[in-house]
């Protein structure tokens, strides 16, 4: 087996494990391969050996594996930081986009949603550790965004996503990943229907899948060290 499949079936396999232990079904937490800075030889590796669904960061660079795979018919998720000029590229060639933080890049994105695709599915990225310096929405400035952002017609609003302050501490990656869970579930009591809390990394999904992560985003550990 290639090392890439290899990889990929043992990250499967500690999803699993940690939605088990979790008592959790597995099928729950999908797989996220973030492939940015890798070749696109190992995308098609990946895809060949099943994976679905990749992320990308960075516009120029994801549009050409997006170009070059198109035949493989992936589901492409934008997870990288937002500029005004680039929403057109992401409206067009993205499935999802994890993080949105600001009403007026939700709207753009919505108003250059092609007709012909389906509502580009949305996640807004929280700001949890309320650094201003910080991308992401505050968890106090969270529920009037969500409401703008769910009343745009090209827009399906899926759920939240966070990049925790990196930390091996299990007990400090629980609780981030459970202050994440705890903004989506008061969002779910103001009656929004959602259903992805986009948490987990390669060093730290066992503790987000441990609070409820439905969707962890992986890259070393499926691809390796990144090439840059
Ligand atoms: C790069 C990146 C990941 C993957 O990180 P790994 O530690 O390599 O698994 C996940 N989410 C975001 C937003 C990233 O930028």
């Amino acid at each position: 087996m290639c090392k890439v499949c290899e990889r990929l079936r043992a990250t499967q396999a500690r999803i699993a494990a940690a939605a088990r232990q979790a008592g959790r079904d597995p099928a729950s937490v999908t797989l996220l391969a973030v492939s940015k800075t890798q070749p696109v030889e190992r995308i098609r590796v990946a895809a060949e050996c099943g994976q679905r669904l990749f992320g990308e960061n960075f516009l120029q660079e994801a549009a050409e594996k997006i170009a070059a795979t198109e035949e493989l018919g992936l589901e492409w998720h934008f997870i990288g930081p937002l500029q005004s000029n680039k929403t057109r590229g992401i409206a067009e060639g993205f499935g999802w986009v994890h993080s949105v933080d600001r009403r007026k890049i939700a709207e753009r994105l919505s108003a250059q949603r092609p007709g012909s695709l389906g509502p580009l599915n949305i996640c807004l990225q929280v700001n949890l550790s309320g650094e201003t310096s910080k991308s992401g929405v505050t968890p106090q400035a969270l529920p009037e965004l969500a409401a703008a952002v769910g009343e745009l017609p090209r827009i399906r609003l899926r759920g939240l996503m966070a990049i925790p302050a990196p930390t091996q501490d299990p007990a400090q990656q629980r609780r981030d990943a459970a202050d994440l869970r705890v903004a989506q579930e008061s969002l779910a009591g103001d009656g929004f229907e959602l259903d992805t809390l986009s948490i987990g990394m390669s060093n730290d999904m066992e503790a987000a899948i441990a609070e409820g992560s439905t969707l962890v985003r992986i890259g070393t550990a499926v691809f390796g060290p990144r090439q840059r």
